[in-house]
């Protein structure tokens, strides 16, 4: 039984029989120490002005599932020849919010598979944002299926989908490789989105084949600054100039919008560009939500914005003209902040921090500020 013992115990208990005190070790002096930092090794590459060369990333989002509020994404990312790795990133500095706001958390399934197979993959416990691929030889293309999840109600976050709308927003739900400026990744996107709705955004050459969406290629850059409005109700004005006015509505009545109203909106147009002197997009689409459903956004981008408004607003609208300040306040971003842009708040990917030293000049009027309403 004692043998069975660990050694010191057999001691003590010996001591114990015996009758005398247990002879404890004598304390010595040990030096006391603080804890030291465990260096932090550096894993991914910073973005250089290079193409990708694994060539055009397809990007397939399903964004039908509407009573689940789920963005079902895939992504078929071709390799450079000879490839045993790969980082793949979540935008973490989005543009708009001037912060570290991109999350993953609301990233679920996540699957890497390289020609059927599951391949070993891991987050990066410093930047979390990223994800280890350890690519099988002779790997020709990664394919990542992930679900990204709306919040169905504001008290999990901002609601981005609807029974009548959807606002798809690229940078939430997609990733993109590590170590390159994102103009300089391609990517082929297509949507698709419930039977019967409409899609509106400023990527160019859309297409369709039933209720699934495609648009020409085209950067990651401009996918991210290109997102979606779509809705089962939903009409386009043409304000001249090249800009559009592109409404979905939680019921159909509220797009009844009065013609001589949009007057007022095209004069809008025409004073901008009096105004910045120049015309620096194509084509501009403003995206606007009529809806007390879908969550609060005003989101400036190159060449369209993200403006959700009272669900009355066309059709009372004097009495809810405080609200429309969004449109003119977005449009203006198109110049001050995209066409051009305090030189530090410029990143070449949405790894490298913002400096936001001049967002007093991008964002001159606190009132109206987009980092209030779009967070
Ligand atoms: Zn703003």
């Amino acid at each position: 039984m004692l043998k069975a013992l660990p050694l010191l115990a057999a001691l003590i208990l010996s001591q114990a029989a015996s009758g005398a005190p247990p002879r404890l070790p004598k304390p010595v002096a040990v030096p006391r120490s603080a804890p030291m930092a465990v260096p932090i090794v550096q894993t991914i590459p910073d973005a250089a002005d290079v193409p990708y060369p694994g060539g055009t990333i397809t990007l397939d989002i399903d964004a039908s599932d509407t009573a689940r509020g789920a963005f079902r994404v895939t992504e078929a990312i071709p390799l450079a020849a000879g490839a045993r790795e790969l980082t793949l990133l979540l935008p973490r500095w989005q543009p708009g919010h001037h912060a570290p706001r991109g999350s993953t958390a609301a990233l679920l399934a996540m699957s890497f598979t390289v020609a059927g197979k599951a391949v070993d993959w891991r987050r990066d416990p410093v930047e979390v944002n990223a994800y280890h691929l350890a690519l099988p030889q002779g790997a020709r293309e990664v394919v990542a299926k992930f679900v990204y999840t709306s919040p169905l109600q504001n008290s999990e976050g901002r609601i981005e989908m609807t029974q009548e709308m959807l606002n798809l927003q690229w940078e939430q739900m997609t990733l993109y490789p590590a170590g390159h400026y994102v103009r300089r990744i391609r990517v082929k996107p297509s949507v698709t989105v419930p039977q019967g709705w409409t899609a509106f955004t400023a990527l160019d050459g859309q297409s369709a084949n039933g209720n699934r969406l495609a648009w020409a290629e085209t950067d990651y850059e401009t996918l991210v600054d290109s997102p979606i409005f779509a809705g089962i109700y939903a009409r386009r004005w043409d304000l001249g100039n090249g800009i559009n006015l592109n409404a979905v509505a939680d019921k159909p009545e509220l797009l009844a919008l009065p013609l001589e109203r949009l007057a007022s909106l095209r004069a809008m147009g025409e004073e901008a560009l009096v105004a910045f002197g120049s015309r620096h997009f194509d084509h501009y689409e403003f995206l606007v939500a009529l809806s007390d459903r879908l969550g609060d956004i005003g989101k400036e981008h190159h060449r369209s914005s993200e403006n959700l408004v009272e669900p009355r607003n066309f059709i009372e609208w004097e009495r809810l003209d405080w609200d429309r300040n969004v449109l003119p306040h977005e449009l203006s971003h198109s110049w001050d902040g995209k066409f051009r842009r305090p030189a530090k708040l410029w990143t070449p990917d949405y790894r490298q921090p913002m400096q936001d030293n001049l967002l007093w000049v991008y964002e001159p009027d606190p009132k109206l500020s987009c980092v209030v309403s779009a967070g």
